[in-house]
């Protein structure tokens, strides 16, 4: 495995390899999630490259970017034990050097959701996503489904730019007790990790009806609020039932399936989780 830091030097190593490569673009402090990505991208690409990258343009003023969690050594064991050929773990300078100008701004689908409780979180990330496809070169770049809005954000601009990468979707890696795994779990203390399977089972609640049969979206965002109500740790921001293709909340019945989407907040930490509910045969539009 060959870790490197500057552009100059991954551009040379990818030059020498042959066949596909699949890129996982994260954050660090990796855990089963990233992992999970890694190995779908070993079953489909020829060599696998990750990318450790804390993105400053992502973060709001007010957010966690100087207490993000951090461990590089650690995460560079669990590739090269995962098999990775390629890692690129740029300075920020590397990535935004003092006369940066340029941003990738993604309309509609940034709106709402983590958009609306998240100014100019999602142009940080399509700007640096688009630069790391056009650092990496990639054939096909995985990102997980509990960012879901995130991966519709992707596709946009890979389908408005013209990227030549493939999207590939991975599904959310869960605890045993359902609680979606992110690198911002280690925040919670122990009550608020106690309490924090309530996302899942909010969304496992209002999935749960719909496959009985329960057609209306604003019912199954009240469903999602009523189980969120019985969590006092539980700061509810957003539900939502939402268009899985424009992120718009659907009124009345579900017709496409949807994305039942949530965030909630414990403490100082904002959780976010998601399931997609399938297309009925009795709801086709
Ligand atoms: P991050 O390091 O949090 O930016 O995440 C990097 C990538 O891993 C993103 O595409 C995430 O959606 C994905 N990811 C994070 N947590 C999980 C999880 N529990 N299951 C699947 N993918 C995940």
């Amino acid at each position: 495995m060959q870790t490197l830091e500057t552009i100059t030097a991954f551009r040379a190593a990818r030059a020498d390899l042959t066949g596909s490569l699949g890129l996982v673009p994260t954050m660090g402090y990796l855990h089963e999630g990233h992992l999970e990505l890694v190995r779908r991208a070993h079953a489909e690409c020829s060599h696998v490259a990750v990318s450790i990258f804390v993105n400053p343009t992502q973060f709001g003023p007010n957010e966690d970017l100087a207490r993000y969690p951090r461990d590089l050594p650690r995460d560079l064991e669990l590739l090269q034990a995962a098999g990775v050929e390629l890692v690129f773990a740029p300075a920020v300078a590397e990535m935004y050097p003092a006369d940066f100008g340029t941003y990738v701004e993604v309309q509609n689908v940034t709106a709402p959701l983590e958009g609306a409780r998240r100014p100019g979180h999602f142009q940080g990330v399509a700007t640096v996503v688009c630069k790391l496809f056009n650092i990496v070169g990639a054939d096909r770049a995985y990102f997980g489904q509990k960012d879901a809005q995130q991966t519709v954000v992707i596709r946009q601009m890979v389908r408005d730019l013209n990227l030549p990468v493939e999207i590939v979707v991975v599904p959310t890696v869960r605890e045993a007790d359902g609680l979606a795994k992110s690198s911002r779990n280690v925040y919670l203390d122990p009550a608020q990790r106690a309490a924090a399977p309530v996302l899942w089972r909010a969304l496992q609640h209002a999935a749960q009806l719909y496959e009985q049969g329960e057609n209306d979206a604003e019912l199954l965002r009240r469903a999602l609020h009523q189980v969120l109500a019985q969590e006092p740790l539980a700061q509810v921001e957003y539900v939502s039932a939402a268009d899985p293709h424009t992120l718009m909340e659907i009124e009345g019945p579900i017709r496409r399936g949807a994305l039942l989407s949530l965030a909630v907040r414990f403490g100082a930490t904002h959780l976010i989780d998601n399931v997609t509910l399938a297309a009925r045969a009795d709801s086709a539009a």
